[in-house]
């Protein structure tokens, strides 16, 4: 089954489906959503950017349409949880725009915002409400919101959802939902520990698992960039001079992180903003909007817009420090080559990262190309400086496994083997150690890695403009409103649930 009108949906769903601009299905969506549809719990694992939202929001919409109307005062048909707010406001204008054929009421409940209009749409009741975690405790606790009546539930990014940070969250709203209902859990990364407790909160499950967990999106073209600490903004100024990266978001792992590559980016004349648990509401959606828009060329983030955030034409990623998760590196390159589209990723890695680096690569069973076409190689592969703290995987202070070799050349990562020694070079592009795993039909031949841009294959639907899913052009700014980035934080009177 390919097709979404094979599918057996309301016909006012597939007109909005087909205005969006899809034909046929993704791979998570044909397995999920004929399970989902037979009522079955359901654990969907598939790689970022492949149409995990429309998987759970098409049948969910149509289970809705079954008890239309039957809405009661304060309380939701059915939950939607994500762990950002700028999630949670994507997913919500993906619900509206699915079902803007019918009668169904959705609303959005998440913290850094008034609470007023959110107890407001909440007062008659709705068929749909996404909500992130804190302030729906909180609206719960004031008496504005009832659980009882949920009957679908959903966990987006489920793992992080059931991780640390949220846990106790979770478990205190489960507990207020009624035990009968739908249970659907996706996420592009799905840890066994997680799966376990996942299992707690399901009933008989089926699990769809498109790609294994922590497989990165296909589409990506992966490269690391061996570098000391301190030369790091040297490096990234060095990169940017590559005019195919248009739009890129450059992941650091602190909120100071990211403001001060923003202001280093300011005074080298890239037009940026930051993005983090730190920055107010407004100035995260105003941060996203302005790089949607291609009114800024870089947003530099924490792992707050690690997860689900799609913006469309992302041509890189630039991890400037390696995250400590390994998880989190598949959510964060996965915001480039989405929905068909490619995309390269470079992630800076100094003498301290390489035990993150190692980490990283046997989470995603693969190893990761050195690119070492650019002035600092030398250096980032040379044993850590004195004074540097020793990879902990590597007590001599000579650069591990992940070094390649560790001699001041290195040794090419890249299976193939094939070197480009252009070192200095002002472009990384027309240097690329691209893996067998990596390489890209759709692209340009290996060598140039960021001569190309991000590109939808011919079968990528044909977006109209507009803040709707599916309807925003391929390697153009995006019209959506800016309303998405950042992370639940802060959300609760003296608790944040994150700390990016
Ligand atoms: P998601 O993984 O849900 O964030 O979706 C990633 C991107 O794929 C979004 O831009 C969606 O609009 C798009 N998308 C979802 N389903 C399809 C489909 N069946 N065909 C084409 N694009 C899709």
């Amino acid at each position: 089954m390919s097709n979404f009108s094979d599918l057996g949906l309301r016909d006012p769903i597939l007109r909005a489906i087909k205005e969006g601009g899809y034909e046929q299905m993704t791979p998570i969506q044909s397995r999920a959503i004929p399970n989902i549809m037979e009522g079955k719990d359901l654990i969907g694992v598939a790689q970022t950017g492949t149409g995990k939202t429309a998987a759970f929001s098409l049948p969910l919409i149509q289970y809705l349409l079954k008890g239309e109307g039957k809405r009661k005062a304060k309380t939701a048909r059915s939950l939607i949880l994500a762990p950002t707010r700028e999630l949670a406001i994507q997913i919500s204008d993906n619900v509206r725009d699915y079902s803007k054929y019918l009668h169904l009421r959705s609303t959005i409940v998440f913290g850094g915002a008034s609470e007023k209009p959110q107890i407001k749409a909440m007062a008659p009741g709705v068929d749909i409400l996404i909500a992130t975690p804190g302030r729906l405790l909180d609206l719960m606790s004031q008496g504005h919101i009832k659980l009882n009546e949920v009957e679908f539930l959903v966990l987006d990014e489920a793992d992080r959802m059931l991780d640390m940070g949220f846990i106790r969250d979770i478990k205190k709203i489960i507990k207020e939902l009624p035990d009968k209902r739908q249970t659907v859990l996706l996420s592009a990364t799905m840890p066994k520990s997680v799966t376990t407790l996942a299992n707690t909160i399901l009933i008989n499950p089926v699990r769809v698992e498109v790609a294994p967990a922590a497989t990165t999106a296909e589409k990506v073209e992966q490269h690391v960039m061996m570098v000391p600490k301190s030369r790091k903004r040297d490096l990234l100024g060095h990169v940017l001079k590559d005019e195919a990266i248009k739009r890129v978001l450059i992941f650091t792992r602190t909120k100071h992180g990211a403001n001060r590559v923003s202001e280093f980016l300011e005074k080298l004349g890239v037009t940026s903003a930051a993005i983090h648990g730190n920055k107010s509401q407004n100035a995260r959606q105003r941060a996203l909007a302005d790089f949607r828009d291609g009114a800024i060329r870089a947003l530099v983030a924490t792992d707050v817009a690690a997860r689900g955030i799609d913006v469309d034409g992302v041509t890189h990623v630039i991890n400037f420090e390696l995250p400590n998760e390994p998880d989190s590196y598949v959510h964060r390159i996965g915001r480039t080559a989405r929905a068909g589209a490619t995309g390269i990723s470079y992630s800076f890695c100094d003498h301290e990262e390489r035990a993150y680096l190692k980490d990283i690569e046997k989470n995603i069973r693969q190893s990761v190309p050195v690119f070492e076409e650019h002035p600092y190689h030398e250096e980032g592969m040379a044993a850590a400086p004195a004074g540097a703290k020793k990879d902990s995987n590597n007590r001599g202070g000579r650069p591990n496994r992940n070094a390649r070799g560790g001699s001041p050349k290195g040794r090419a990562a890249n299976k193939t083997g094939n070197k480009n020694r252009r070192s200095g070079s002002p472009k990384p592009s027309g240097n690329s150690q691209n893996s067998a795993e990596n390489t890209n039909a759709n692209s340009k031949p290996a060598g140039n890695p960021a001569g190309r841009t991000s590109e939808k294959p011919a079968g990528k639907p044909n977006r109209k403009p507009g803040n709707r899913p599916g309807n925003r052009p391929s390697n153009r700014p995006s019209n959506r409103p800016g309303n998405k980035a950042g992370n639940q934080t802060g959300n609760r009177s003296g608790r944040k649930t994150s700390s990016v």
